[in-house]
């Protein structure tokens, strides 16, 4: 039974992107087909004799040709108006690295930004479309509203700000670590990151130049650090608050909150294994990654315990997962043999948080 039904709102999608220009120079043989009307993924290869034959069912696929817009629409626009009814909800890309979490999330934003008209690229990934759609619809709405973004970078369980207004560049490594931030308790069963800056935002383009100084920020920190960001998750938050007037004349504050978050690569965990003891080895980067798998396998399964205080990621984002929320997950993968292995490790990730059954009908509880 999908979580859907269960009255959990978490989406599982999958998007294999095209062939690269070197794939394709390889002549790479495709080991990845996606059916996107029956909502399955098909992964098939012989290696050595062994035959691999696999079928995963998602919520949704989205093979090598579909366009951004097309994403968005069908899986993204549903969650911005939940947002925008003061509903907090997440969209994470999760996927190995260079499999096209960035061109989802992203796309080509920040160097076309938006046309005259406000219009986008057709390349404008989720990011863009969302910050558009949440303007549009506020600017034609006659109520009274203000936004706030934050962006964080979460390495290693620790939180830096990305939009912390010092120089960066200028930072030595020692007091870079320094300006790791605390997350505490709210005493309303939330936490908050100390120090973190919030920007309040008037129009879409503000929020365009925040997004490129936080990702220029992230790459020059990388470099500081010697980093790199496929070890990284970046959360970016827009906070919007809609004053409303009731029929009766009351004032209402509807507060909705988007997170977007472009998770660590996944061989993070495939290289050490998804299984307990080896995860361990691998140290912090893993946590958020495996608790988040198991945070969204609790709420689909309606577990008693959800472990939000396993990992910092899942605490930021406890008070956007489970109850009246939306999730959603866009699985990436490459649909090349050299990527087999962490293809099939992103496949079962997603496939185990959602446990989305094959045949639902045949096997429900
Ligand atoms: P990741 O963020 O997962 O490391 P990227 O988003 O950087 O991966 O994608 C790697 C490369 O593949 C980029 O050059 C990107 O433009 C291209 N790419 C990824 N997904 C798609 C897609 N669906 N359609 C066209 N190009 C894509």
């Amino acid at each position: 039974m999908s979580g859907k039904e269960k009255g959990v709102n978490v989406q599982v999608l999958l998007r294999c992107r095209p062939f690269s220009d070197d794939e394709l120079r390889s002549n790479a043989p495709q080991v990845v087909t996606c059916n996107d009307y029956s909502r399955e993924v098909a992964v098939s290869q012989n290696i050595a004799g062994k035959h691999i034959d696999r079928v995963f069912t998602f919520d949704k696929v989205f093979g090598p040709s579909a366009q951004q817009r097309e994403l968005y629409e069908q899986a993204v626009t549903p969650i911005v108006n939940e947002v925008l009814e003061g509903f907090n909800c997440t969209i994470f890309a999760y996927g190995q690295t260079g499999t096209g979490k960035t061109f989802t999330m992203e796309g080509e934003c920040k160097r076309s930004k938006s046309g005259p008209n406000g219009e986008l690229p057709p390349e404008a990934g989720v990011i863009p479309r969302a910050v558009k759609q949440i303007f549009d619809t506020l600017e034609s709405q006659n109520a009274e509203y203000s936004v706030k973004v934050t962006f964080l970078e979460l390495y290693n369980e620790e939180i830096t700000d990305l939009l912390a207004p010092e120089e960066l560049s200028k930072v030595s490594l020692e007091e870079k670590q320094k300006k790791q931030l605390p997350l505490m308790e709210d005493g309303k069963g939330g936490v908050l990151v100390r120090g973190l800056e919030e920007e309040i935002v008037t129009c879409a383009s503000e929020i365009y130049t925040l997004l490129e100084r936080g990702s220029s920020k992230r790459r020059t920190a990388e470099t500081l650090l010697n980093k790199q960001s496929s070890r990284s998750h970046s959360l970016f938050s827009i906070t919007i608050h809609i004053k409303e007037a009731t029929p009766e004349g009351e004032e209402l504050i509807k507060c909705g909150k988007l997170n977007l978050v472009d998770l660590a690569g996944s061989e993070n965990i495939s290289r050490s294994g998804a299984r307990e003891g080896r995860a361990r080895e691998a140290g912090e980067i893993n946590k958020s990654l495996l608790t988040l798998g198991r945070v969204i396998n609790a709420l689909v399964e309606h577990l008693g315990h959800i472990p939000y205080r396993d990992s910092k990621l899942t605490r930021l984002l406890r008070d956007s997962l489970g109850g009246r929320t939306k999730t959603c997950i866009i699985a990436t993968v490459s649909p090349a043999v050299h990527c087999l292995e962490e293809t099939l490790s992103t496949l079962d990730y997603a496939h185990r948080a959602k446990n989305i059954r094959n045949k639902p009908e045949v096997n429900q509880k």
